[in-house]
């Protein structure tokens, strides 16, 4: 078989087979991580796939708000009641 992976991004929709310069995003609630691309990483399950630095970034900053929403009031909690 020679069939080729073409890759999406994520926040576009463009499609690609050859996404060199691309960027991958890992993350759950508690940590995120930006890789370079890889072909054997972006084709494990769950991996996202961004066309660029922007749209990574457009990532970042949803992940971001999300965490913080809604605030944690642990964090501003004074610690002397
Ligand atoms: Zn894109």
């Amino acid at each position: 078989m020679s069939a080729v992976t073409h890759y999406r991004c994520e926040i576009c929709g463009t499609e690609s087979s050859n996404p060199i310069h691309w960027f991958m995003i890992e993350c759950n609630s508690d940590a995120l991580k930006v890789l370079r691309w890889d072909t054997a990483t972006a084709s494990a399950p769950g991996a996202r796939h961004y066309c660029g630095e922007a749209h990574a970034s457009v990532y970042i900053s949803r992940w971001l708000e999300a965490a913080c929403t809604p605030a944690r009031p642990d964090f501003n909690r004074p610690s002397a009641e």
